[in-house]
């Protein structure tokens, strides 16, 4: 049951790196269409389809203007794990006379790295690239390996375990010097820091709208449309929606949620960006104040201003969870939570098995406050020094 405490609203919801609450202006724009718009967008012979596909255009311009893309580079679909399956396996298909061979980083998120697996599966060579310790790829990395028969270079803007930011432009200019397609996940970062497809050199973009106070089950795939115009091998084969490139009739209100939630996050992305980082350094300084034996995972400054992870060194994390019934943290991305993996993302960076066992990552939103951020690191250091205490004949300090 849900309760309010002047400006802590319970349970302190700190996990909007898995999915982030409706802004109520997107909500309140999806209700009116759901009540009023059961047109078909495809359906032009009279207004409701009319008006159905005219609030799908709006959408896409809307999604295109948050990311310097023009509106017709647009595709929606479900998820951005749809979206990064459409630009793998497209691209893949679309170009296997040019080449055979993909590079990307095993600290993606399993949307990019799933497609990639069933590539190679089906005979595509697959290039992962190991981050460094702070969970980076460079352009120089990748340059690297690419090759004769490189087509697609995959990497994300910001890593969902650790809010790592790659070097996006850089990668892009690469990218287009070595004469391959550049697919960037930019899921997390979307919404959180700025990102232009022109000025970073991006080729294909996948982004979704629960992300960034937009509703579950729609995203979006942008795809360049000149210099280079890229061509992909539809994965939904269909009514020839949005072009003939991924068919099935439109989720009208998700997509005009998610056209809001664009606007709205083009509109406030600076005070976002600003209000996110003051919780986020709130949140580190708090913890460093009470809790000794603590560590910052990611970079410590290339990283998305609302991702705090932390390993509580010594701290078994299902317990301390256990101690947090209020508060909505994560332990791992979303995605491997409840699997006994121990949050690859860390491991691949080159945490021991304690480090990555022990972190909890926490991700304040928009609507997060600052009497949350302080709950939080009130039960939380609490919590951690109970356990300390408790676990004294056990307690093993690695870092
Ligand atoms: N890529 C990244 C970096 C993510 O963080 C996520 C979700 O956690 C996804 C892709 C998948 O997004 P969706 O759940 O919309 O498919």
């Amino acid at each position: 049951m849900s309760m309010e405490h002047n400006t802590v609203k319970m349970p302190v919801y700190l996990d909007n790196n898995a999915s982030t609450p409706m802004d109520p202006r997107v909500v309140d724009r999806m209700t009116d269409v759901l009540r009023h718009e059961h047109g078909h967008p495809s359906n032009k012979t009279h207004g409701f389809g009319n008006r159905a596909a005219d609030l799908v255009e709006t959408a896409r311009a809307q999604v295109a203007e948050l990311i310097g893309a023009r509106p017709q580079e647009i595709v929606f679909t479900a998820s951005a794990t749809e979206s990064c399956n459409l630009a793998l396996k497209g691209v893949a298909e679309m170009y296997s006379q040019r080449g055979n061979h993909i590079v990307t980083s095993v600290s993606e998120h399993k949307a990019v790295l799933a497609p990639a697996g069933r590539l190679e599966e089906r005979g595509l060579s697959v290039t992962r690239l190991a981050p460094d310790s702070y969970g980076r790829i460079s352009a120089e990395a990748i340059d690297e390996v690419v090759g004769e028969r490189t087509i697609l270079v995959s990497a994300m803007a910001a890593n969902n375990v650790v809010g790592t930011l790659n070097p996006i432009a850089a990668i892009g200019r690469m990218a287009k010097r070595r004469a391959v397609l550049f697919h960037c996940d930019a899921t997390q970062a979307i919404g959180k820091i700025p990102i232009n497809v022109e000025a970073m050199g991006i080729d294909l973009l996948s982004m979704s709208a629960h992300k960034f106070h937009g509703p579950k089950g729609v995203g979006a795939l942008y795809i360049r449309r000149q210099a280079p115009k890229v061509r992909l091998t539809p994965q939904i084969d269909g009514g020839g929606q949005e072009g003939g490139i991924r068919g099935g009739t439109h989720n009208v209100p998700g997509i005009v949620g998610m056209g809001l939630a664009c606007e709205i996050a083009a509109n406030q992305l600076d005070e976002d960006a600003r209000r996110m980082r003051a919780l986020h350094d709130r949140l580190l300084t708090g913890f460093l104040r009470n809790i000794g034996n603590i560590n910052l995972n990611g970079h410590p400054d290339e990283r998305l201003p609302n991702t705090v992870n932390i390993s509580f060194g010594g701290v078994v994390v299902a317990e301390l969870l256990e101690n947090l019934p209020d508060i909505a943290v994560s332990a791992g991305a979303a995605c491997t939570s409840g699997t006994d993996d121990p949050n690859y993302v860390l491991r691949v960076m080159g945490c021991d098995e304690q480090r990555a066992g022990t972190s909890v990552r926490f991700s304040p939103g928009r609507f997060t406050t600052v009497e949350e951020i302080d709950y939080c690191i009130e039960k939380v250091s609490t919590a951690v020094n109970k356990l300390r205490s408790g676990n004294k004949s056990s307690f093993v300090c690695t870092f």
